[in-house]
């Protein structure tokens, strides 16, 4: 088996399901639900509101990186004007350019 990650659980079930607990026990009081309707009504809303927060963050994540890449884009190659892959990158896999020794920016 590969790792366990504990923040991928807490993301997935843990938050959720509090977010579940609290909507059980407020639905549950002002429909006046019996322990055994409120145990059925459990499982269809866990697993809406799991959707509903795994799709959501992501669609905040690819929101706010999109925003991320216009307010601070990608470095561009000084050779072929390419964007590189990292901010730290010191060759480009475009043209080639590579400037590890800053000798041979000189060229
Ligand atoms: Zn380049």
């Amino acid at each position: 088996m590969g790792n366990t990650h504990l923040s991928t659980f807490v993301y997935i079930v843990v938050i959720p399901g509090v977010i579940t607990g609290i909507a059980i026990a407020y639905i549950g009081g002002r429909f006046e639900l019996t322990s055994l309707q409120r145990l059925i009504t459990v499982f269809p809303l866990f697993f809406t509101i799991m959707t509903v927060w795994v799709f959501g963050m992501a669609g905040l994540a690819h929101a706010f990186g999109m925003v991320h890449a216009k307010v601070r884009p990608m470095p561009r190659c000084w050779h072929c004007g390419k964007n590189l892959r990292s901010r730290h990158a010191m060759q480009c896999f475009e043209c080639g350019a590579d400037w590890h020794d800053p000798r041979q920016m000189l060229e």
